[in-house]
């Protein structure tokens, strides 16, 4: 028998509509036996989650304002779930609590941490599981951060016996017994350590996509959902944006081997894609295409810098990168010839240290010309098969040419799983459509 952990986030717990899904889904394989439920999320588009709700009563409550309507409106909702799944429970005491909790200690985590608490509370009502306050398992220090070694002897101890759990997502307690949780969309990570803690064979994250989709389809239309993506090529495509996990949720169970399997609540019929380490054995169907996913940022400004004899003046890189050092400026890609040199990084990071930033280059290394070009987007072709196949970066040149799209920059990370390259933002759509054109559409 296998050990599945299942993370259910806001949307997959939105409504009792929502909770018979899970339900449905949970009971459907036995060993679904760990189950990580979020907060109850938007029904439809303009709907606030319950989280969203928990922080307003408690900034009302931290300035001596009146909650109770806005409270109200929290009760309701597990009311309505409650009395339509037609569970016999209860929560008014619960309710009461927090409200004289945040009446005399309006403090943001504990407030925000209540509608994972009771929606694991019902949950495991409704499913007739054990309840596990993760208060008691998941240990963070006083500063805040997660203790991962303490956390997984905790929760192990603490499902020993237990033939089931459910473990609600986002927060634990500090070593002082203060509630802490981690930032927005932490559920993910709770799930991720318990996975880990259990020594579960497969980690199921369920929301509302059947999936991480090979682009942005705001983009692309209707593009094709990734099967399989290893840690690596996730982390590429997270970094320019393209995010369905939270960040801090692979390494517990990347670090323990268990791959992630993102999967839709609302279509469980799909198979969902894949999250596997970097040594898995792909099948045929995983290599399906050249490509892994492709996604881009922009917001990117590059420095470029010419000086005659640059590449034998020792030290002239340090300098340059000292002086975004010394102004908190972090660079992202520093492609470079002979002579020139080119450092692309976060505009935001440099707007206000612009004139600093060019000053201080002039004064260290004293360049022939220095100019800065604003508005650049970096769009990121990622894939592990790229390393063993030919003509990748030429298929990616062509592609751009026939759009007439000017590459202003190119960075084939020495991993050779991804290749970045600069261009105009303007044209960041269209580069995105004709290479998705070039390497999904053409090798279907
Ligand atoms: N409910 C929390 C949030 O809205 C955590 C989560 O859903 O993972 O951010």
């Amino acid at each position: 028998m296998s050990i599945k952990v299942v993370k259910f986030g806001g949307s997959s717990l939105a409504d009792a509509n929502q909770f018979r899904k899970v339900a449905a889904i949970i009971k459907s394989d036995e060993n679904r036996r760990f189950v990580v439920p979020s907060a109850p999320g938007k029904r439809f588009s303009d709907d606030i989650k319950v989280t969203d709700m928990l922080y307003k009563c408690c900034e009302k409550a931290g300035g001596g304002i009146d909650f109770s309507e806005d409270f109200q409106l929290i009760r309701d909702r597990y009311n309505d779930i409650i009395s339509q799944l037609g569970i016999d429970m209860s929560l008014d005491d619960e309710f009461d609590k927090i409200v004289s909790e945040l009446k005399a200690r309006p403090a943001k985590d504990y407030a925000a941490s209540r509608g994972e608490y009771l929606n694991g509370k019902v949950l495991a009502e409704y499913l007739g599981f054990n309840f596990i306050d993760a208060a008691e398992v998941i240990i963070f220090d006083t500063k805040g951060s997660l203790m991962l070694d303490d956390t997984v002897k905790a929760v192990r101890a603490r499902v020993r016996n237990l033939e089931n759990a459910v473990i609600p997502g986002f927060y634990g307690r500090t070593t002082e017994g203060i509630v802490k949780t981690f930032s927005r969309g932490g559920s993910d990570v709770t799930g991720s350590i318990v996975a880990n803690a259990v020594r579960a064979d497969i980690y199921e994250n369920w929301t509302d996509v059947s999936g991480f989709l090979v682009a942005d389809p705001r983009i692309v239309e209707n593009p094709d959902v990734i099967s399989v993506i290893t840690y690596r090529e996730l982390r590429e495509l997270a970094y320019m944006g393209a995010s369905v996990l939270h960040e801090d949720a692979i390494f517990p169970v990347r670090s323990a081997g268990i791959p992630i399997n993102i999967r839709n609540t609302n279509r469980p019929e799909d198979d969902g894609t894949m999250i596997v380490s970097d040594d898995y054995n792909f099948s045929r169907e995983s290599m399906k295409h050249t490509i892994t996913g492709i996604a881009g940022r922009k917001g990117f400004s590059t420095i470029n810098i010419e000086k005659a004899m640059m590449n034998s003046e020792k030290g002239f890189g340090m300098k340059v990168l000292r002086v975004l050092y010394d102004n908190g400026v972090s660079f992202e890609h520093m492609p470079s010839g002979i002579d020139t040199m080119s450092i692309t990084v976060d505009s935001s990071e440099l707007e206000p240290v612009r004139e600093k930033v060019i000053s201080g280059i002039r004064r260290e290394v004293n360049p022939d010309h220095i100019e800065i070009e604003d508005n650049i987007a970096l769009l990121a072709v990622v894939g592990r098969r790229m390393k063993n196949t030919r003509g990748t970066v030429a298929r990616i040149f062509a592609s751009m040419a026939h759009a007439r799209i000017n590459v202003k920059m190119i960075d084939q990370g020495s991993s050779e799983l991804n290749v970045i390259i600069g261009v105009s933002e303007h044209d960041l759509p269209e580069a995105i459509r004709r290479i998705y054109d070039m390497f999904i559409n053409s090798e279907k």
